[in-house]
């Protein structure tokens, strides 16, 4: 063990918005370090700006780029002082050279070294460490292919159908799936052009499609001393384009023994690259429970909170800990999985159009709340939705002894919470939460097509008279609402007319007549 490397973070800064940003600012004021954030012109008046110590306006032509301009964001930490950086997840929270940058500089990056980002960041040159050490891989090159014809040739070797992957992809992004030659060519640049797009780099891949896998992650901790345990897993098999919508933990198909096989390897990996600070590895899970190691993800991911919900553990405040060099004083034994949690993303999005977003500004927001639920969010009312961020809003999560009684209080919270001036997620969570299938635990990352969720959902919003607000119980409400309103009004008005001595009739008759 090295010399102890612990320093004391007095000030950290923010390179985030939204959900995580507001999560780490928590996290730092239970660890009494004071908080910084920087924010682009939208978002001027946002939750992390009135939650934070100190807030730094980064002038950029557009938005996206105050949260993206590494030099600015490093000067920011330098000239005002603070010790540490925390990206979150998405922006640069995986780009290993403002990892270095920040290194240069003498700010943390509280995340891995950027050596170690650079290769847990490429998905090709994690599969080779994994590879090295005999971990499952899903079958495929392994290796770039840069033209298509090494893709093609490569796809007929595996077999259809097959993946085409980014490299340094990232929130399904990048990801093409090919059941046949003739669309092969077609696909391979799409997903050569979305990558180079999102991600700087047209780098793409191919391996075997697995059919209806469930998608199964485990969650890490290191310390720079080389200690390193995993929480347990997290199922994220609902998905739409390959992005996850609903996650949970634990797995239901995991027997203790697998648990332990599975996150063995997930360490051994992270072990190999001398990680530090929290990661995820994600493999997929097939029918006969064969596993397939995917990707590493380096840094916070969006469903950590179903971990902490049942383990205990702040996984953010652990990345914030184990930055300082603090020794991790969790010891795998000391990991007990208790009870179930789930949780939903509430985006901006409409389900019975694809999942297109939905701009528009938020007129009303009053989130659920109550026992067993947790609330992540950053959003406020007179946020505009636009589609130049990530359009996650809220994330919704419940925890409970068992997995039908989290389902149940999940169904709760979602009817409870009310979100207007945007469509969300809502009635499409509330449908596969009412599925039977879902119920039985029946989930692969193809679930939503095979239960025909996009049409059940269409067919749910339908029967709204008010289509906006999603459910049934909002809109007796709303009705309600404008029920006493109009009795209000009416009393006031019979009132008046009452006082003037102004003949009979209704109130609405009555003013009428008053106009005339
Ligand atoms: P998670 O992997 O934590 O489940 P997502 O895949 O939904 O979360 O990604 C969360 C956010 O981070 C999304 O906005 C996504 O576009 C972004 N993101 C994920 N990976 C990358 C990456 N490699 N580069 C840039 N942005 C990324
Ligand atoms: P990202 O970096 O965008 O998260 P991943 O490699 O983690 O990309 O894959 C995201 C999702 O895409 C997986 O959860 C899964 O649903 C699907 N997927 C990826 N690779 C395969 C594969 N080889 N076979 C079947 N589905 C896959
Ligand atoms: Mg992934």
């Amino acid at each position: 063990m090295p010399a102890t490397q612990e320093k004391k973070f007095k000030k950290i800064l923010i390179a985030n918005r939204g959900e995580i940003a507001v999560r780490a600012i928590r996290a730092c004021r239970e660890l009494d370090i004071r908080v910084g954030v920087i924010y682009s012109r939208a978002d001027a008046n946002a939750l992390p700006v009135k939650l934070a110590d100190e807030a730094y306006f980064l002038d950029r032509e557009s938005d996206i780029d105050a949260y993206l301009d590494q030099e600015l964001i490093v000067d920011t930490a330098v000239i005002h002082h603070f010790d540490a950086i925390y990206p979150g997840y998405g922006f640069l929270a995986e780009n290993a050279r403002f990892a270095a940058l920040c290194e240069k500089h003498g700010v943390t990056f509280i995340g891995p070294s950027s050596t170690v980002l650079a290769a847990m960041g490429d998905k090709i040159e994690a599969k080779r460490i994994a590879a090295g050490l005999g971990i499952p891989l899903v079958p495929g090159t392994h290796a770039e292919c840069a033209t298509c014809e090494e893709g093609k040739a490569e796809a007929a070797s595996i077999g259809y159908p097959v993946v085409i992957k980014a490299a340094g992809g990232g929130g399904g992004r990048g990801i093409r799936v090919v059941h046949e030659e003739g669309a092969f060519a077609k696909q391979f640049a799409e997903a050569q052009r979305e990558a180079r797009l999102a991600f700087d780099t047209a780098c793409v891949y191919v391996e075997k499609f697995i059919e209806n896998p469930r998608h199964v992650e485990f969650q890490i901790l290191a310390d720079v001393y080389g200690t390193i345990i995993h929480l347990g897993e997290r199922d994220c098999s609902v998905q739409r384009r390959h992005q996850k919508l609903i996650e949970e933990a634990p797995s239901q198909v995991l027997t203790v023994k697998k648990r332990q096989e599975i996150g063995n390897l997930a360490k051994k990996l992270m072990k190999e690259v001398k990680y530090t600070g929290a990661a995820t590895v994600e493999f997929l899970l097939d029918s006969r429970k064969n596993y397939y190691f995917i990707e590493v993800n380096p840094r916070v991911q969006v469903e950590h909170g179903v971990t902490e919900l049942v383990t205990g553990v702040d996984i953010v405040q652990w990345q914030i800990r184990l930055a300082q060099g603090e020794a991790l004083t969790l010891k795998q034994q000391d990991i007990q999985i208790r009870g179930y949690a789930i949780e939903c993303r509430i985006n901006a999005e409409d389900p019975t159009q694809d999942f297109t977003v939905s701009s528009g500004v938020i007129e009303q927001y009053l989130p659920p709340g109550g026992n067993g639920v947790r609330i992540c969010g950053g959003m406020y009312v007179g946020q505009e939705i636009s589609s130049q961020f990530d359009t996650l809003l809220v994330k919704i999560l419940a925890w409970a002894e068992t997995r039908e009684e989290a389902v149940k209080r999940m169904q709760r919270a979602l009817r409870e919470c009310v979100i207007e001036g945007v469509l969300t997620t809502i009635p499409f969570h509330l449908t596969v939460l009412d599925n039977k299938n879902f119920l039985k635990g029946e989930i692969d990352t193809d679930f939503i097509t095979k239960n025909k969720i996009n049409q059940q959902v269409r067919k749910m919003v339908s029967r709204l008279k008010t289509p906006r607000l999603w459910n049934d119980n909002l809109e007796t409400r709303r009705n309600r609402e404008i029920a006493l309103v109009a009795a209000a009004v009416y009393k006031s008005l019979k009132e008046e007319m009452g006082s003037s001595g102004n003949g009979g009739g209704s109130a609405w008759v009555q003013a009428s007549r008053t106009n005339t």
